[in-house]
């Protein structure tokens, strides 16, 4: 059901690579969507040196055929139609290329993103004059997890002429971490390892997500297939097979999924987010949009 709520309200999500604005904002940027705001997800790269789960299309990765990120973009363009939201490319598709992890020879490319300087800062602001978004969401100052583009997308956003009434960085929850962790037995062939994804102890507003919200927001990863793995004994649709996490709490880890990695993660019905800059949260909020003036 949307509503129009939030009639007037606009927001842009800065987001490194595809995936990110469904793996670490898609509750909240499909709930403000469907409370009315006009919601825009800009993608700095395609994510040209991610891995791809399942054999199906792995050679379409960097090592092979480099094709990944064009792919990418319609993983990307169906998890913005689920989420109900409008899309960017920063600069305009592939304009700025994945840079890899840290110390990968990825950086050496002319393109890749962290090599962009201010024609990344200015490509960011031209959509955010257009745009005036009220608020803008991304990561904090290490990028969430310390991925280089994470860590370039904070600073664009953060070097932007244009300031917005509120930025908030998306975090992950450490006590949402460990205890779901906790309650989860990995597929065959996964295995859990809270202490091996980055998570914070403390943010300013958890925003809680309705069911349609939630399942919104797993659909949107499901998506991304390449990058994502469900653990809800459904096929996985690039040949990876099915699996399926044992869950001794449900309510801790209702949803089980992985990266590439295999590590396991629980996803529950909440975002976390601490403020970045600009106007604080009210005391006791738990809506990102408490305090903003439409
Ligand atoms: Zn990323």
């Amino acid at each position: 059901m949307t509503t129009s709520e939030l009639a007037g309200l606009k927001v842009v999500a800065v987001h490194a690579h595809p995936d990110d604005e469904a793996i670490w904002t898609g509750g909240l940027l499909c709930d403000l969507a469907r409370r009315g705001a006009q919601v825009t997800v800009v993608t700095c790269t395609l994510g040209e040196e991610g891995e791809t789960i399942g054999p199906d299309l792995q050679y379409l990765t960097v090592d092979h055929a480099d094709q990944l990120g064009g792919y990418r973009i319609q993983e990307l363009a169906e998890a913005q139609r689920i989420l109900g939201v409008q899309h960017r490319f920063l600069g305009g598709a592939g304009r700025f290329r994945d840079s890899g992890m840290e110390g990968s020879p990825a950086h050496a490319d002319l393109r890749a993103f962290v090599n962009a300087g201010s024609a990344s800062v200015d490509a960011l602001d031209e959509i955010l004059q257009e745009i005036q978004p009220q608020l803008i969401v991304t990561y904090g100052p290490d990028g969430g997890y310390g991925h280089p583009d994470h860590i370039a997308a904070h600073k664009i956003v953060h070097a932007a002429k244009y300031t917005p009434q509120r930025i908030l960085w998306c975090v992950t929850s450490k006590p949402m971490i460990h205890t779901g962790s906790a309650a989860i037995t990995a597929p065959a062939g996964w295995r859990t390892a809270p202490g091996e994804i980055a998570c914070v102890d403390t943010w300013d507003v958890a925003h809680p997500l309705s069911p349609e919200v939630f399942d919104a927001k797993i659909q949107a990863m499901r998506a991304h297939a390449t990058q994502v793995w469900i653990a809800d004994g459904r096929p996985h649709p690039l040949g990876a097979g099915s699996a399926r996490a044992i869950v001794e709490d449900v309510e801790a880890a209702p949803v089980v999924w992985a990266l590439s990695n295999l590590i396991a993660q629980p996803l529950t019905p909440v975002e976390y987010y601490q403020l970045g800059a600009g106007e604080p949260l009210p005391d006791g909020a738990n809506d990102v949009t408490a305090g903003l003036v439409v």
